[in-house]
């Protein structure tokens, strides 16, 4: 019998959080009981659980502090009408000279989008919004209400900040995926340029970021066994420079996408979420070339006498053997792929990666002396 994917209680709890409940109880209902089982409802369930986290720290955002943005352009604009929704706060136009009493200048609290109905002004930012008519009030704002684009100025100002695992700033990557926002366009063509299409965006629950430092970047969630998001990493699709956000919390201490994996079967272990992503089987990416003897993974696989394939890329084929010889002598069953020497796990096509986890060799203490002295060079000294 295999555990649970992800407790059904928590998955709810979150749910009800993000008022998504019912979208859970309908899956159910369908009778799909074996729904753990079920790759396409998994899907469907761990991406509501990715827009509910979202939905919820929209929720937090807003109780936090959409009184405070109110307030502070209460003082500027004058008197306003708050929406049902707490999110459109409608002011008197400085701009035109609408009578009084209309109240048509619409600012969103959340994404700061403004628009005079009258006078048809409108700007992406409340801080352009300010630089307009309060300019002297722009940097209180942007201090008190948009630390995102404080970072752009200060990189100091990273991922830290964060306290808890929370999502950065983003949108689901398939509620974007026709959009003609030219940045979100960019991102779903370069996951094209990767191969990964729209079902393998539903998948894997990808992100985009939406705003500051995280514009322009896949977000890949990532799950623990309860559902619970434990960590995520986000991949810039431009240049070099800081091309990966992580969040700061200890690797070894988690174990991406957890609620995807099934203890029981063979588990194949790549460097990046991206090569997990382009292997799209039972599979977790280590986040780098190493595994610490005190890693939650490598408990799991004890607790589980799961059997492991080793995937690493060429360059870290010393790595992948240390490791390898650190499972073996845990007493569990090890086999090791063969990349070639030009290929990485996430640049191959999924029928390569079939081929390589099939061929994969059963790893031994003999392997990696055969490994080291195929690499010795001819006259070196051993
Ligand atoms: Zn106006």
């Amino acid at each position: 019998m295999s555990r649970p994917l992800c407790s059904l209680g928590s998955l709810r709890k979150s749910l009800l959080v993000a008022g998504r409940l019912e979208e859970l109880n309908a899956v159910l209902d369908v009778g799909l009981m074996s729904w753990k089982r079920e790759l396409k409802t998994l899907a469907m369930l761990t991406s509501l659980l990715v827009r509910s986290s979202l939905f919820a720290r929209q929720i937090r955002l807003d109780v936090i502090d959409s009184r405070d943005r109110v307030e502070f352009l209460r003082a500027l604009f004058g008197e306003c009408d708050v929406a049902k929704n707490g999110l459109n706060v409608a002011f008197r136009c400085p701009a035109c000279d609408a009578p009084r009493e209309k109240r048509k200048l619409i600012v969103r609290t959340d994404n700061g989008l403004w628009h005079c109905w009258v006078c048809d002004s409108r700007g992406r930012s409340v801080a352009s919004l300010l630089r307009k008519f309060h300019p002297d009030r722009v940097s209180e704002w942007n201090r008190r209400f948009d630390p995102n684009r404080r970072s752009k100025f200060d990189d100091d100002i990273s991922a830290s900040a964060l306290s808890d695992v929370e999502l950065p700033p983003c949108v689901s990557a398939v509620d974007v995926y026709d959009s003609s926002d030219p940045d979100y366009l960019s991102v779903v063509k370069y996951l094209g340029s990767r191969a990964i299409d729209y079902d393998t965006m539903y998948r894997y629950r990808l992100c985009i970021g939406t705003r500051g430092k995280f514009k322009r970047r896949v977000i890949i969630p990532s799950f623990s066994g309860d559902g619970e998001l434990n960590y995520w990493t986000a991949r810039s699709i431009d240049g070099e420079n800081f091309r990966y956000v992580n969040p700061p919390v200890d690797r070894n201490s988690i174990v991406f996408n957890e609620v995807d994996v099934d203890w029981n079967r063979e588990l194949l272990l790549v460097e990046g979420p991206f090569d997990m992503i382009r292997a799209n089987r039972n599979c977790v990416p280590l986040l780098g070339s190493s595994l610490s003897k005190d890693s939650l993974l490598l408990r799991r696989l004890v607790e589980n006498s799961t059997p492991v394939v080793l995937a690493l890329d060429a360059d870290a084929c010393g790595k992948a053997h240390k490791i390898a010889s650190t499972m073996y002598g845990l007493g569990l069953s090890v086999r090791m792929a063969s990349l070639g020497w030009d290929k990485d796990v996430g640049e191959m096509s999924s029928d390569r990666i079939v081929t390589i986890v099939k061929d994969a060799t059963s790893w031994s203490p003999m392997s990696r002396i055969l490994f080291r002295t195929s690499n010795i060079r001819p006259g070196a000294i051993v």
